[in-house]
């Protein structure tokens, strides 16, 4: 039985961990500063092959699925139960870091082949995946592979075109996929056991606390929202002050009540402006076209949706006074997902087994873990990101804080290896 398993035998190998966050770093755009390995890049390409053969290096048996995704399986007593998942992606966003998703893929490789180098049979198979294109990109979808995988990829998302004109459906079978067949590839509930994803914080909580290990409490929802304001052109010499309807200086206004919407919230609730463009950006002319990109993330729905309500009025009241006329459009990206209570309990009790402290966060970024959420119970185990830094060439988690969350992750999988599945999936 799994209890008999001595988790310190399990304890990852830092040198192995350091050695291939190394190799993977180096497949990267050298056009870019920092780390660049975008989806469909030709690093990307060039490291997706690396991946599978450390998988395979590893003693894990690989598939490559329709959507790109790379599956490892470490088979255990029982192949026929449901399995258990861990994973991330390898992927990365222009100019980013070493860490991001890649911590959650070659930590799942370490736990797996640290299992089996200790001839430690798990009662279920354990799937590694590295997930195809996790990031945000041209194409205006995160997430593919995880998405094919919940089965929420849909045909309009492969029509969608990046800044060249091309489909994603096209691009996608460039880069030798199965777009059609990425549609169907969904898994079934009665596949998945639990999915456990370890990935660095991001974010600056661990750090200032002093603890090494976050067990993740939910994943933000994220609404996004595009401010049209009509307003009237005129000549900025001989329009006096009070006569002018003008478009930009709503938009200002805007900015500034959207970021007021974020300071205090609560439970982790921010606000960010994307970007303002007007028009006929002209010296000489009163602005009489602007738009505003803005977006509001939260663990709490509530929060959200009575955010939304606040920010459409104030700035519907704001630019009324300006006589400038607003449209409001908004898209939900996300909405919050919670971690299962099961997945976070044994984490938790993997942690303190371990005699490591913890701490409960949300994540504020958005993972390959939400869409799994669907198949099975979901968690998420966390380690400290140097000064809160991500999405940037700074971004450093030491190899220690990793190989400590890769015996968190080990130690989480064999204890949800010898439990039952609670009867209600949320
Ligand atoms: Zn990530």
């Amino acid at each position: 039985m799994t209890t008999r398993i001595d988790l310190n035998r399990l304890a990852p190998e830092p040198g192995r961990l350091s050695r291939r966050l190394d190799e993977l770093a180096a497949f990267h755009d050298p056009e870019h500063p920092g780390w660049s390995r975008e989806v469909f890049s030709e690093p990307y390409r060039a490291s997706r092959a690396w991946v599978r053969a450390q998988m395979t290096e590893a003693g894990l048996e690989t598939v490559v699925d329709p959507a790109g995704n790379i599956i490892g399986r470490l088979p255990g007593k029982d192949p026929s139960a449901p399995a258990l998942v861990t994973g991330s992606h390898t992927d990365t966003v222009r100019q980013g870091g070493r860490f991001d998703g890649i911590v959650g893929v070659l930590g799942g490789i370490e736990v797996a082949q640290r299992l089996r180098e200790t001839g430690t049979r798990l009662e279920r198979d354990l799937l590694v995946v590295d997930f195809l294109g996790e990031e945000a990109n041209e194409f205006g979808i995160s997430c593919i592979g995880s998405r094919s995988i919940a089965g929420i990829l849909a045909p309009e998302h492969l029509e969608r075109t990046d800044g060249t004109g091309t489909r994603l459906g096209d691009a996608m079978e460039r880069f030798g996929l199965a777009p059609q067949a990425a549609l169907s590839s969904g898994w079934r509930t009665k596949d998945v056991h639990a999915y456990v994803e370890l990935h660095v914080e991001q974010g600056p909580l661990l750090e200032r606390s002093g603890h090494g290990i976050g067990v993740v409490s939910a994943i933000a929802g994220i609404d996004r929202l595009l401010v049209h304001f009509a307003g009237q052109t005129g000549h900025s010499g001989t329009t006096p002050m009070e006569d002018r309807h003008d478009a930009l200086v709503s938009a200002a206004a805007a900015v500034l009540t959207v970021e007021r919407a974020g300071c205090g919230a609560p439970v982790h609730g921010v606000a960010t402006l994307g970007s303002i463009d007007s028009s006929p950006r002209s010296m000489g002319v009163i602005t009489d076209q602007a738009r505003l990109w803005a977006e509001i993330r939260s663990i709490d729905g509530n929060w959200l949706r009575a955010t939304q309500k606040q920010i459409v009025g104030e700035i519907a009241a704001e630019a009324q006074q300006r006589g400038v006329d607003v449209d409001f459009e908004w898209l939900t990206d996300q909405d919050p997902v919670p971690t299962h209570e099961l997945v976070q309990d044994v984490i938790a009790e993997a942690a303190g087994g371990l005699g490591l402290g913890w701490k409960a966060v949300p994540s504020g970024a958005g993972h390959d873990a939400a869409h799994l959420a669907r198949l099975g119970p979901m968690g998420m185990v966390f380690v400290p990101s140097a000064g809160g830094r991500s999405h940037c060439p700074e971004e450093l988690t030491e190899v220690a804080d990793i190989a400590r969350g890769a015996h968190v992750l080990a130690a989480t999988l064999v204890g949800l290896d010898g439990r039952e599945q609670p009867a209600s999936i949320q």
